[in-house]
Order: C-alpha cells, then structure tokens, then sequence
C-alpha cells in the first residue's frame, strides 16, 4: 500500500462569521492539527478581521511547525457569483464588497486563497464527514446572525444559476413586518435570527440587552417560549423547502441552530405538522456535526478536496 507522507500545517480553513472569526490549520490529509476562535465586529470592520484572520493562521502554524500553507479556503456570510467568485451584494451593501480578501489573505499568508460562502461551507463539512456519509439529499441551515442554508441533492452541494441558492434567510414570513438588513420586511432573519432573539429575549427577560448572553445557555421558561415561536417560523419555511425537494435530512448549524434544543425541537414539529406525510417521514432533522465549528471544518474539507485537484 502507498502511503502519501503528510507535512504539518499545509491547509489553512477560516469561518468569517458576522461576529467571529474562526481559522483552523489541518495536514496535506485534512486532519485538524490547531484551531482559534475570537469575537469581531466583523460586518463593520472586515480589514481587520482579514488580518485577524492571518494572524491567528501564523500562529497555528507555528504551534503545530507548519510553514507557508498550500492553500487556503476561506467562508465569508454572503453570496458569491459560482462563475466570477465576486462577492455577490445583499440588497444592503457589505463590508465584504469594499476589499479584495482573496489578494489581501493571499498576501499574508503566501498562498492561493479559495473564498466560498459560509453556508455552503457548512453543508461540506456534512458532506464530506458528516451527515452525507448517510444521505445524499439533504439541507444544512446555518442560523447565526444571518441564515442561509447549503442545499445537497444527489450528493452534490447545489448553487443555484448564479450561486445565491440557499438564501432562505430573506424569505419573506412576515409580510410588512420587522426591517431586514437586506433593505426588505418581515424577512426570516427578522424572526429567527440570533440577532432577532435577542432583541426578543431582551424583552421577555426585562433585560436593556441580551448582547452578551450565549443564547444556547439561557433555560428560562419565558426564553423557551421565545425559541419555540422563532423555530415554529423557521420551520414552516422549511416545510417548504422538504415538499420541494424531498430531503433526508435537514441539520441545524450556527450558534441558534447547534446549541438551542427549542429550536430543533419546534422544527421538527413543524415538519412533522405541516409537510406531507411521506415528506415528513422520511427526514431526519438533526444538529450539526461540529457545532458551531461546522464552517471551519467545512473550509478544510474543502481546502483538502481542492489540494487533491491541484
Ligand atoms: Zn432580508
């Protein structure tokens, strides 16, 4: 049997998340060697989190004795063009369009750099060691500050013409309802994001803000009955998207979707309730596989898929 060696530290995956940025370093094989996750305002001040970003990679690489990486791919929260790679813009204008992160990282860190939407990211990490080791249809949600899903279908991740399918966070559940960031109203994102139950546990708990709560730790009564409303919303979209499409499973990432058990528990009622029978029956719904670390891992995934290619 041939054994390809392995050198340390010759794949760099980052999560640029709305408020975080995560970045993993992993062997030639895809194995994870060191990881970091620090908090940011990532939306208003993207520069700093592509340096962040850089910084924390050297670090990891020093630790586990890497040196320049091979490749790296990074996960950013927004549409990108499949043809182009350009940064697709929301109906809102994003940091993100306003610098060229793939110049920017490839010049710190000394190599080609891969960019990709982070829920698409998310759903490879399924793909590849995750859920998609089972199925060959399903949909991963990530529900953080933003939502968006990566839909796979016959065991290939699914883009869309352009590349903005799995934008179900501004679907439209609430007609004139809450102002999005994306410029419209009553958005999914108004309802369920982790932005959105803030604001809303705000309230219920008599609090001036929820900001610093880790929301997947809140166990109060009247915080549940603010989940189970959000995920009821949540899963009447997602309803629609299981008649559509007919998935197997439909698994839940991002800081709501891993670590909130009242909304997967309202999901899957609202499957259970409001999609055909035979629909119904036949999907799993789950939480994600690394938690919150679905991106990065995903970014890995991707990364040591695109080395093999090269
Ligand atoms: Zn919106």
């Amino acid at each position: 049997m041939l054994f390809l060696p392995t050198r340390p530290g010759n794949l760099v995956g980052i999560d640029f998340g709305h408020q975080h940025v995560a970045v993993a370093v992993s062997d030639t094989r895809g194995k994870i060697l060191g990881q970091r996750r620090r908090g940011h305002d990532v939306d208003h001040d993207v520069p700093r989190a592509i340096d962040m970003a850089a910084d924390m990679a050297k670090e990891i690489l020093q630790e586990v004795g890497g040196t320049t990486p091979d490749l790296t791919v990074a996960g950013i929260p927004c549409p990108i063009n499949r043809e182009t790679g350009a940064v697709l813009p929301p109906r809102s204008l994003t940091g993100w369009l306003d610098v060229d992160a793939v110049a920017d990282l490839s010049a710190r860190l000394g190599c080609p750099v891969h960019l990709a939407n982070d829920a698409s990211l998310g759903s490879i990490a399924e793909l590849r060691r995750g859920v998609g080791r089972r199925h060959r249809d399903f949909i991963y949600v990530k529900i953080s500050h933003g939502i968006g899903a990566g839909i796979v279908l016959d065991g290939t991740l699914r883009q869309g013409a352009i590349g903005v399918a799995g934008e179900i966070g501004h679907i439209a559940v609430r007609p004139g309802g809450d102002l999005c960031r994306c410029g419209a109203r009553g958005c999914l994102e108004t309802v369920a994001s982790s932005s959105a139950l803030r604001r809303d546990l705000a309230a219920v708990m008599s609090l001036p803000s929820a900001e610093a709560m880790s929301i997947g730790q809140i166990a109060e009564p009247a915080a549940t009955r603010v989940f189970l409303d959000a995920g009821a919303v949540l899963g009447r979209t997602l309803c629609t998207l299981c008649d559509a499409l007919n998935p197997a499973a439909i698994v839940l990432g991002g800081e709501v979707g891993a670590t909130v058990p009242a909304i997967l528990t309202a999901t899957q009622q609202a499957i259970s309730a409001h999609t055909q029978q035979a629909t119904a029956s036949g999907v799993a719904v789950t939480t994600a596989t690394f938690g919150q670390d679905n991106e990065v891992v995903g970014a890995i995934a991707q990364a040591t898929m695109l080395a093999q290619v090269a």
